[in-house]
């Protein structure tokens, strides 16, 4: 992997490529929609997408925005759209300008102001949907659904024929059902959790745990607006995400000590679907 291409994480045709390490860096991209959740410093795997998803201004996420607009606007390719927390779109602008005098090169760019609920129309049967985060400045997380259609309740249980006449009749015999397939927390405290009925139901759920074990205490996760993996623990039976991605993890854990820690507190039957993000 490294810096330059992030790791690889695939489930079920979902791939992710990114990195994440607490205070260090968090960007994890979905390639194939031309998509990243947050942008670290800019790393080279992020400079060709067109969406970025913000959760938060802290630089270990989002200070990569002006490198990659520069980036962008070096290689003549079109204005990217980064959807941020409303409070953040105001001083980037005024970090743009002050770079674009620096640098004697006019940006084509757009910020754009989240809220949560909000539905944002990616491509094809794919569109973000904005929750509610909690953590020491103005944040959100972000979930991927994709639509499908499906035949409504009302006609299942009705032949084939009997379907056909009532297409013929011009019924629409579809609904549309609404999978969230990833959710991305950026930097929060465990209430994400509850703010939004779909999080847990996600797919794949990328979900921040800075801390790992008692070196450092759930009070002390909670003040810096973060998660402590005890707190995740008592909740894994009623997350129903095929994969839990933990991300975010402190540096005080190697890679091999934050695996045996998990492997060590994570119960048995959960043991499968929760994981550690292979990128740091
Ligand atoms: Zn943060």
């Amino acid at each position: 992997m490294g810096l330059t291409n992030g790791a690889e994480y695939s489930y079920d045709g979902i791939n992710l490529k990114g990195i994440s390490l607490s205070g260090i860096r968090t960007a994890i991209s979905m390639p194939d929609l031309s998509l990243t959740f947050d942008v670290a410093q800019g790393y080279p795997f992020l400079l060709n997408l067109k969406n970025f998803f913000i959760s938060h201004g802290h630089l270990d996420h989002a200070a990569g925005i002006p490198y990659i607009i520069s980036q962008k606007a070096m290689a003549r390719q079109e204005a990217p759209k980064f959807y941020m927390p409303p409070s953040l779109v105001e001083p980037m602008d005024r970090i743009m300008r002050i770079w674009e005098e620096i640098e004697k090169h006019e940006y084509k760019y757009e910020f754009i102001p989240v809220k949560a609920d909000e539905e944002i129309p990616i491509k094809g049967n794919y569109f973000m949907k904005v929750f509610p985060t909690t953590h020491r400045i103005e944040s959100f997380g972000y979930t991927l659904f994709e639509n499908h259609k499906k035949l409504s309740t009302k006609y299942q249980g009705l032949s084939k024929e009997e379907l056909i006449q009532l297409r013929k009749n011009g019924e629409d015999v579809n609904e549309v059902s609404q999978t969230p397939l990833v959710s991305f927390t950026g930097d929060t405290q465990i209430e994400f959790l509850d703010s939004r009925p779909w999080i847990r139901k996600s797919k794949v759920l990328l979900m921040e745990s800075t801390y790992l074990d008692d070196k450092k205490s759930v009070e002390h996760a909670r003040t810096w607006g973060h998660t402590h993996l005890e707190e995740i623990l008592p909740r894994l039976d009623e997350i129903e995400s095929e994969r839990i991605v933990l991300i975010h993890s402190s540096s005080r854990y190697s890679w091999d000590e934050a695996q045996r820690l998990l492997r060590k507190q994570i119960p048995a039957k959960h043991r499968d679907r929760v994981e550690l993000f292979p990128g740091r």
